[in-house]
C-alpha cells in the first residue's frame, strides 16, 4: 500500500531522515515510536507532500505527490490548523466539499456526537479549548474515510473519552481495510492497536517488527524500544525498577 524508499531529509545541515525505508502491507495498522526529534513527523510530512526529500515514495504504486495517491491518503498533522472564523460545523462542511464527498453528513454528525463536539458545532475555531481543537482536527482526518490514514501524535491532548472513541474507530477503520500509520512517543497508547511497529530514532529506522515477531522474541514492545533507543536489556530495566524502588 505504502512503499518508502531511501528517504533522506535535511532541514539545512540538521539530517532529519536518513536513508528510510519500510512499506505497509494493505489493511494493516503500523506504529511509529520513537523519541522526540526522531523524525516521525518529518517522515510522515513527506509521504503527505508537504516536504521535498530524496528517495521515492508509492502510495498504491503510484507517486506519492500525485492527484490519484492524494485521493487514497489521509492526514491527521500533530497540530491542528484551523480557521479562527468558521465555526466546527463550518469546517466540517468546508473538508466534506474539498474532497467532493457525497452521503456524509449521517458520518459527519456521528463524528462530531462520539467526540463531544455535537453541542459545541456552532463555535469558532479560535473559541475551542486545545482539546476540542485537537478533536476537530481528528474529525476533519476521519470524515473521508482514505483508503489510507496517517495520523502524527493523535492521542495528545485527548481526554479518555475522546482516547477510548479513538481506539475504538481505528479498530473500526481496521476492519474496513484501512492501511494506517499512527505515530507516537508514547507506548502505552497504541498497545493492542498494531499489526507492525517501527521504531525511529536520530533520523533512522532501528526497528521494524510485526506483532507475531515480538511474541516470538518474548519482548514487550516497550522493551524492545528501550533496547533499540537506549541500548538497554529487559535486565537493566528490571535492575533500574529494582533501584528506584
Ligand atoms: P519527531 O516528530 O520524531 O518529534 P521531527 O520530524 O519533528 O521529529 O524532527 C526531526 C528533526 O528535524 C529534529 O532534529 C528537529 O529539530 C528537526 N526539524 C523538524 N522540523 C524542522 C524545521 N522545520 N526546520 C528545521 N529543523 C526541523
Amino acid at each position: 500500500m505504502l512503499n518508502v524508499s531511501h528517504v533522506t531529509k535535511k532541514y539545512g545541515k540538521t539530517l532529519a531522515c536518513r536513508d528510510v525505508s519500510f512499506h505497509l502491507d494493505p489493511g494493516s495498522v503500523t506504529v511509529l515510536l520513537g523519541p522526540n526529534g526522531a523524525g516521525k513527523s518529518t517522515i510522515m510530512k513527506s509521504i503527505i507532500g508537504f516536504l521535498r526529500y530524496e528517495g521515492e515514495i508509492l502510495v498504491a504504486g503510484l507517486p506519492n505527490k500525485s492527484v490519484e495517491a492524494r485521493r487514497i491518503l489521509g492526514f491527521v498533522p500533530e497540530i491542528p490548523a484551523l480557521y479562527p472564523n468558521l465555526t466546527v460545523y463550518e469546517h466540517m462542511e468546508f473538508l466534506a466539499r474539498a474532497y467532493k464527498l457525497k452521503d456524509y453528513k449521517d458520518r459527519l454528525h456521528e463524528l462530531l456526537t462520539r467526540f463531544e463536539l455535537e453541542d459545541k458545532n456552532k463555535k469558532f475555531g479560535d473559541e475551542l479549548s486545545k482539546g476540542m481543537q485537537q478533536k476537530l482536527n481528528l474529525c476533519l482526518g476521519l470524515l473521508p474515510e482514505p483508503e489510507m490514514l496517517m495520523m502524527d501524535e493523535p492521542m495528545i491532548g485527548l481526554d479518555p473519552h475522546a482516547i477510548k472513541e479513538l481506539k475504538k474507530l481505528i479498530e473500526e477503520m481496521r476492519s474496513k481495510r484501512r492501511t494506517m500509520l499512527i505515530s507516537t512517543h508514547i507506548i502505552d497508547s497504541v498497545d493492542m492497536l498494531w499489526d507492525r511497529a517501527l521504531i525511529m530514532q536520530e533520523g533512522e529506522i532501528r526497528a521494524n517488527v510485526s506483532r507475531d515477531e515480538l511474541a516470538a522474541s518474548g519482548k514487550s514492545l516497550e522493551e524492545l524500544f528501550f533496547e533499540v533507543t537506549e541500548n538497554l536489556t529487559a535486565e537493566d530495566m528490571t535492575h533500574s525498577g529494582e533501584n528506584e524502588a
